[in-house]
């Protein structure tokens, strides 16, 4: 279990979080919900140690990593704009975390997550001959074989158009479940947010506005903040969601 106790960050003087605490529960696929500028990415980027924690706690399994350098928490990241390599080919780029620590991945886990993701007929391709969606995957797969203990993703689907992205977010959760992987994600978009996850923490100007399982925000939106941001956005998407949970809207 994941539990982020009182976390605050600033930026020169300027708050950007303050007083988020939540529990994430192994195998848990969990978004960060809010608009541009909310301090998801932060707040990503201190789970995975590339930030500091200013103040509050970051606890994994019992054990305070709030100071712990990034391997030795073994959380791994899926970066908004993907950094693969581009001189090597997409083989190269999912073996790449290996190179240094073979260990990490046996064989047939490599060979799992290249299946699970489609990922077989493209392995010998340049990078700059894979489409966003294949570059995605290969992307996610470098990342499963380092085998992190937790899954960060930042704007997975945000380069994505529809069809690709409803394909990666089943594998996403289908790798969530299979190895059952707890999984954060970041994203601005509500719709996203609340067909993918076990829960979704809601961010407003860095503070938690509700952290809930997708049905209880839609049915018991906590503040105005959950109402008029993500429950309208959502109107305009209201067919997804109504199939999604079966629901009416007045
Ligand atoms: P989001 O991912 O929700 O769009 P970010 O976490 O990227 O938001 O940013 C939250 C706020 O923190 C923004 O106001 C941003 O300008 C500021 N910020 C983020 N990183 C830095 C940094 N390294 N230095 C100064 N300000 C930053
Ligand atoms: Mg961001």
């Amino acid at each position: 279990m994941l539990q982020l106790k009182n976390i605050k960050k600033q930026f020169h003087k300027k708050v950007v979080l303050e007083n988020i605490t939540i529990d994430i529960q192994k195998g848990e696929i969990v978004s960060l919900l809010g608009p541009s500028g909310s301090g998801k990415t932060t707040l990503l980027n201190m789970i995975l140690g590339l930030t500091n924690i200013d103040n509050g706690k970051l606890i994994y399994d019992g054990v305070d990593l709030t100071n712990a350098p990034m391997k030795e928490r073994g959380f791994n990241i899926v970066f908004q704009d993907y950094a693969l390599f581009p001189n090597l080919n997409a083989y190269e780029n999912i073996v790449y975390g290996l190179r240094n620590n073979p260990s990490l991945a046996t064989k047939e886990e490599l060979e799992g997550f290249i299946a699970i993701l489609g990922l077989k007929p493209h392995l010998k391709k340049k990078i700059s001959e894979l489409s966003g969606g294949q570059k995605q995957r290969v992307a996610l797969a470098r990342t499963l074989v380092t085998k992190p203990r937790i899954l960060l993703l930042d704007e997975p689907f945000s380069a994505l158009d529809g069809v690709i992205k409803e394909s990666i977010k089943e594998k996403i959760k289908a790798i969530a479940r299979e190895y059952e992987l707890t999984t954060i994600i970041v994203t601005h978009d509500p719709e996203e947010a609340l067909t993918l996850s076990d829960k979704v923490l809601i961010i407003n100007e860095g503070k938690v506005s509700q952290f809930a399982k997708p049905q209880e925000i839609i049915n018991e939106p906590k503040n105005n903040f959950v109402e008029d941001f993500i429950i309208s956005q959502l109107h305009a998407k209201r067919e997804n969601i109504y199939n999604l949970f079966g629901m009416c809207y007045g």
